[in-house]
């Protein structure tokens, strides 16, 4: 509670004002968290104020308002998507923080039915409400929950995800309703790249799932890696279950891709167990989830219980607390990136955070360093944004020394000493010197870097000490680089020499989209450049296109196809390329184009890979699986194909067995990859 005395204590009048205030508070809170997908505070925090309001009207039910936030579903529809009026409202939820709250939960419903149940529990998934309507089988309609009564019509963004089934494996006509998230690995992924872009970064998966699902330019989604659970059928008798258990299993039959963690439970003990066992293998999921849902799972019930104006009675969440640390901040350091942004990140004292030691945590920006108002020398809160990514949530004020510093926010580069500036509005703050050493070194590193031109052996440390001597400024020195230089890296012996010598002239033969990516043109990641390789085939091809040639491919935006357009006819990226020709280095995609990929083994499978390999890295073989036209994702579900296990398998060998899915060994996949 973070009211200023006891509720018991209170007039009407006093408790009145309260809520008004919190009724303000939680709306402006509300509009940047559901609107703007950018939230000014911590769920906890709002959970806390909200928490506070409805103890308030419960005390005092006459203060209560049509239009507070209580008695209505948080959402509003955004500009330009088109109204969709939900059949059934899609209703929010109840949340509780204790065990106590789970307690007067469960008398609550004893209380209504008459006797215990058996509760679905499942996991709360972070992500946002979206529902999909099926007739005779076809997807014809998806929307986010809006206002709950109406929603926005997302169909076409949902279109481009691929675990949304656009045809059911039976001609059904009903509606679902589930969860769009996006898992861990891409929210981070994503969140380094609106760095280095110059945009604000999500502050956590379920905003930037939101954020990715409702783009009028559903190429921005498409690109976004985002994935699907589904939950709920508004029509339970069309599947002829009884429970919302077997709901979701047959769900799961009709090509719905499903959580599979739902477990029935006899009584809170079995619940309190589910939560304790989630809660320590949280950090290990590949989503990010704030809770737990339990559901009353015998349908008949839920629907003789009911619902009021904002959530139903036969469900409640029970959130995580939230995994908070403190720690003292001992330095602020700016670096400057390949693209020119300069970042702040806090040094502080280590400490052990959900799982690791965190001793870093980036402050994104100068626009965010300020408002969170962090000096050197404070203690702060530290949380992992999505579960991943280590953040400073505030300072602890009433612990700041009394001598303490100025934020010190550079107006020069910290590296070449230019003037910074913001351009075109920015967040970011940006050093636009060319010539600027950190820029080069952090762009050389790209360059060589795993997923680009992938030169083993060339690390950051390397390419520091070989800038720093002089040996390399643009991308084609690497290919110029003389044994003799080479060995005057610090512990460059003759083996590790020729080693570094043999992995730069390999890579002179990779395929096109290698070097695309190594470019580092703003809005390029791997997948992009892998789709520009496949599209046009050759860089002279790329460095003739105009940007309308560019906006014709599928999942290239306008914005994108101008930067395209833009770097590739620039003379800047002219003699660049014209250097990386004249020592050598191909310009042509190797792969094979998906329209050309002949049918085999793998073409149109989900593949995972796991375990070690002998005869490939994980990253050939993908690529190889790709050329052959397999969909290689990261995790197994019900919608695996085929799992790919070298030695030492862990947890997702286990899950393809149980899951009864395909399982190859090295062997028999490289067989397989021969035929
Ligand atoms: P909610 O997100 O707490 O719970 C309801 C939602 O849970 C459902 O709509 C559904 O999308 C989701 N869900 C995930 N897994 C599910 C499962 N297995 N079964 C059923 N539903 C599942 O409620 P809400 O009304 O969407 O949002 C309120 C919450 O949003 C607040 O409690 C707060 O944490 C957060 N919020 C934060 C801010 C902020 O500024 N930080 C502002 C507004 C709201």
């Amino acid at each position: 509670m973070s009211l200023p005395k006891k509720i018991e204590e209170m007039q009407v009048e006093e408790a009145n004002e309260l809520a008004q205030q919190l009724r303000e508070t939680l709306n402006r809170w509300s509009k940047l968290y559901y609107t703007k997908d950018a939230p000014e505070v911590e769920d906890h925090e709002y959970d806390e104020k909200y928490a506070d309001l409805i103890a308030l009207e419960e005390a005092f039910p006459e203060i209560i308002t049509q239009d507070s936030i209580t008695q209505r579903v948080g959402g509003e529809i955004l500009e330009g998507f088109t109204k969709v009026t939900h059949a059934e409202p899609m209703l929010s939820m109840g949340d509780v923080f204790s065990r106590e709250e789970l307690v007067e939960f469960d008398n609550r419903i004893q209380k209504n039915v008459g006797h215990s149940v058996d509760y679905n529990v499942e996991l709360k998934i972070d992500g946002l409400a979206i529902s999909l309507v099926y007739q005779d089988g076809e997807l014809i309609q998806g929307s986010t929950r809006g206002d709950g009564n109406i929603g926005e019509d997302i169909t076409k963004n949902l279109m481009t995800i691929k675990s949304v089934p656009k045809k059911l494996t039976r001609p059904l006509s009903l509606e679902v309703r589930g969860e769009c998230y996006m898992p861990k690995a891409s929210f981070a992924k994503l969140n380094e790249q609106q760095l280095e872009n110059g945009k604000p970064v999500f502050a956590n998966p379920r905003n930037a799932a939101a954020g990715s699902l409702r783009q009028l330019n559903t190429s921005v989604t498409k690109q976004r890696d985002l994935d699907t659970f589904i939950y709920t059928t508004v029509e339970p008798d069309q599947l002829g279950v009884q429970t919302q258990h077997q709901a979701i299993q047959v769900m799961a039959e009709l090509g719905f891709n499903t959580n599979p963690t739902q477990e029935v439970c006899a009584n809170l003990d079995e619940v309190w167990d589910y939560i304790a066992k989630y809660e320590g293998q949280r950090d290990d999921l590949p989503y990010g989830i704030d809770g737990i849902v339990l559901k009353v799972n015998d349908l008949q019930l839920q629907q003789e219980l009911g619902h009021t104006v904002k959530v139903p009675r036969w469900e409640i969440a029970y959130k995580f607390p939230p995994e908070e640390e403190a720690t003292i901040v001992r330095d602020i350091e700016w670096t400057v990136g390949r693209t020119g942004v300069v970042t702040p990140t806090a040094v502080m004292d280590p400490v052990q955070l959900a799982g690791t030691t965190v001793s870093r945590a980036t402050l994104n920006n100068v626009d965010q360093l300020t408002a969170k108002d962090v000096h050197i020398g404070d203690t702060v809160l530290l949380h992992k944004a999505g579960d991943i990514i280590p953040e400073i949530t505030r300072v602890v004020v009433e612990k700041r020394p009394d001598e303490i510093g100025d934020l010190n926010i550079p107006t020069v580069c910290p590296s070449c000493g230019k003037e910074l500036v913001h351009l075109n509005g920015e967040v970011a703050l940006r050093c636009i010197n060319p010539d600027c050493p950190a820029q080069i070194v952090a762009r050389l590193e790209h360059f060589g870097s795993r997923n680009a031109m992938n030169i083993m052996g060339l690390g950051p440390k390397q390419i520091q000490q070989l800038y720093d001597k002089g040996f390399i400024h643009h991308f084609d020195d690497l290919y110029k680089l003389t044994p003799d230089e080479l060995s005057q890296l610090d512990g460059f012996k003759e083996k590790r020499v020729n080693n570094l010598l043999e992995a730069i002239n390999n890579s002179r033969q990779n395929s096109l989209e290698r070097l695309v990516n190594g470019l580092g043109i703003q809005g390029v990641g791997t997948k992009m450049a892998r789709t520009l390789a496949e599209e046009f085939g050759t860089m002279d091809k790329l460095m003739q296109t105009s940007v309308e040639e560019f906006d014709a491919v599928d999942t290239v935006g306008e914005t994108l196809a101008n930067n395209l357009a833009t770097f590739f006819q620039s003379d800047v990226a002219q003699m660049m390329i014209d250097e990386l020709k004249a020592v050598g280095v191909n310009m042509e995609y190797l792969g094979t184009k998906p329209t050309e990929v002949q049918d085999n083994y793998f073409s149109g499978k989900k593949v995972v890979l796991t375990g070690k390999l002998e005869h490939f890295t994980r990253n050939e073989l993908k690529e190889q699986l790709i050329n052959l036209g397999a969909d290689v994702v990261g995790s197994v579900s019900k919608k695996t194909d085929l799992l790919i296990a070298g030695t030492d398998a862990g947890s997702k060998l286990a899950k393809a067995e149980s899951l009864g899915i395909e399982v190859l060994n090295e062997e028999d996949a490289l067989a397989k990859i021969g035929q």
